[in-house]
């Protein structure tokens, strides 16, 4: 697939905060392509350079071959950006901000069609401040969708929302990926990310810790899981369970809580048939076995040892 956005070596600072150090990434048409990390990472910044909002201290920015320095209206003409929400008419209707903003940025799309889009043609009357905090983001995203851009900038479309609110947006996003758009988009939350995107960028302070597609990513991680047990006849039996798995090769580590034996391995299959042998013999019962699912909370968490913090 033809590369749409190639960016290489980012760098910014500002004064000693250096907020983005070295991001380097590209970007394909039509894929949904997110970056994901905590507060202050460096996303907003990252992404501002890239929709030419901040001057880079040091990197190159692609479009194609198009770049900031000689091609800037080739590139407005490409790119939609979601505004703040700052920086809509709150006395005015949706409908009258998508006018308004069809007159700065060119219109290609016509409002009635993206207020279906966006699902707000039922509120096409009511003026901004009385909207909600989810129709206000689906709103902006329609406002960055005036000029029928190929590529769409979403910074944390859903921050804030209840989930309801976020899922309306999900939708969204999906629809413009089904009409062909490149979507870059930021988020603080790994379940958005992982539903959402072609491609997950995990940065923190700064730096890209891991990309890659959500699935990949998690499988990576797959070659260990998370067992728990839990045992009928108690702490005792779970201990004694306890001592039985810490000397099977297959187990690296362990951990109790009560009756539950926690345990992690790469070959689970082994390991349990070698448990339930164990505890057979010993006649313990045990009544709930479960294998945790990996999410991108747990690569996050693998690639920088740190919790994370939405
Ligand atoms: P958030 O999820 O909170 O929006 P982020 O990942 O988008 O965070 P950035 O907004 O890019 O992170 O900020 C990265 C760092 O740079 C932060 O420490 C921030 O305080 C700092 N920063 C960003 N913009 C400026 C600015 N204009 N002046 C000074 N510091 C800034």
């Amino acid at each position: 697939m033809t590369t749409v956005l190639e960016v290489k070596e980012l760098k910014k600072s500002f004064g000693n905060i250096h907020a983005v150090q070295d991001i380097s990434f590209s970007v394909k048409a039509g894929e949904v392509f997110t970056i994901i990390g905590p507060n202050g990472a460096g996303k907003t910044t990252t992404l501002e350079m890239i929709e030419g909002l901040v001057t880079p201290d040091y990197g190159h920015i692609h479009f194609g071959d198009l770049n900031w320095n000689k091609n800037a209206n080739d590139i407005k003409r490409k790119i939609g950006v979601q505004p703040q929400s700052s920086a809509m008419f709150d006395l005015l209707t949706p409908e009258e901000n998508l006018d308004l903003f069809a007159t700065f940025y060119g219109r290609a799309r016509q409002t009635e069609d993206i207020l279906e889009l966006i699902n707000l043609t039922e509120h096409r009357q009511n003026r901004v401040k009385n909207l909600s905090g989810g129709q206000r983001q689906r709103l902006a995203i329609g406002l960055a969708m005036i000029s029928d851009p190929e590529i769409v900038f979403l910074d944390e479309p859903t921050t804030g929302l209840d989930p309801q609110a976020r899922r309306n947006i999900w939708d969204i996003i999906l629809q413009l990926k089904s009409l062909g758009k490149t979507i870059i988009l930021t988020t603080h939350y790994m379940e958005e990310a992982e539903k959402l995107s072609d491609r997950v960028c995990i940065v923190d302070q700064g730096r890209i810790v891991t990309l890659d597609t959500p699935s990949a990513l998690i499988e990576k991680l797959t070659e260990e899981r998370e067992v728990r047990l839990s045992f009928l006849d108690g702490e005792e039996a779970a201990k004694d369970g306890e001592f039985f798995a810490n000397t099977l090769a297959s187990v690296s580590r362990t951990e109790r809580e009560a009756t539950s034996l926690i345990l992690w391995t790469a070959k689970p299959e082994e390991t349990l048939y070698d448990i339930f042998k164990f505890t057979k013999e010993k006649e313990y019962q045990i009544e709930q076995v479960s294998i945790r699912e990996m999410s991108l909370e747990d690569v996050f968490i693998s690639f920088t040892g740190k919790e994370w913090r939405d």
